[in-house]
């Protein structure tokens, strides 16, 4: 029978320091990012056409092996793809589209995917089809290839998400400042909220920055406190969905109703 190990056990002292609280600047307007993602997205093509022509030799480019030049091109095209794509979620977070129309919600929430397929996909297959390249240019390179068109498409994923309907909900519901952390996924109503005890710096702003800084959803221990009503998913439910509610001064009544006060 094994021997019972006994562990050295050490009080961590508590150095009762709060989290630093920083304000965040304002995200600015989307479309400003939807030009800089849409020309970003334009390079990469740009990137990938020169590849193209240089594999049937319409471009000369005597200074590099032929690999060199398509790896270079393949890099280029990977780099505005992902940057480009940044900038489109960031976008999609500060103005999102509707849900009303699934399809191009989903169309223009997976914009970034499909640029990085349209990005890669043709060049993989002239790379493959193509007589002139040896061997090894030809395995090394379309692997390059492959690789990128998963790095970037993975890297184009908006893996939070939202609707324009769930932005308006909340910003509809939660008033003052929220808080989240570097790495968060979703956004607190309370400073003190048990889940921020082990960050050291909190980042705060209204909700609808920390939404356009990526945290879509609302932590569902803040939500519970304030009994605020969330989805399966954390997106605060709007109070009333039946009837859109045309003036402005009932919207922020009712919102009131449903937020306890802080303390
Ligand atoms: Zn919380």
């Amino acid at each position: 029978m094994a021997e019972k190990k006994t562990h050295n056990i050490v009080q961590t002292e508590s150095t009762g320091a709060k989290p630093q609280v920083v304000q965040t600047k304002p995200a600015g307007n989307a479309t400003g990012y939807r030009v800089g993602a849409i020309v970003l997205w334009l390079l990469a093509i740009v990137c990938e056409v020169l590849a193209v022509l240089y594999l049937f030799g319409k471009l000369e480019i005597t200074f590099l092996p032929t690999l060199w030049v398509l790896i270079i091109l393949i890099v280029l095209d990977l780099a505005f793809v992902i940057i480009g794509s940044q900038l489109w979620k960031k976008a999609n977070h500060i103005k999102p589209a509707s849900k009303k129309n699934p399809t191009l919600f989903w169309l223009w929430n997976n914009m970034g995917v499909i640029v990085a397929c349209f990005a890669f996909i043709p060049l993989i297959i002239l790379m493959l089809t193509n007589k002139d390249l040896d061997k090894k240019t030809k395995t090394i390179a379309v692997i390059a290839a492959i690789v990128a068109l998963l790095i970037g498409g993975a890297a184009s994923v908006d893996y939070n998400p939202i609707s324009q309907e769930e932005q308006a909900a909340a910003v509809d519901t939660i008033e003052g400042n929220v808080y989240w952390t570097q790495f968060g996924k979703v956004y607190h109503t309370h400073e003190d909220c048990p889940h921020l005890n082990n960050s050291d710096t909190l980042y705060t702003n209204n909700v609808s920055e920390a939404i356009a800084a990526g945290r879509t959803r609302l932590c569902k221990t803040c939500a519970a406190k304030d009994s605020v009503e969330v989805d399966e998913n954390g997106f605060v439910v709007a109070k009333d969905d039946a009837t859109p509610v045309e003036g402005g001064d009932e919207v922020s009544d009712t919102a009131d109703d449903g937020v306890k006060s802080l303390d």
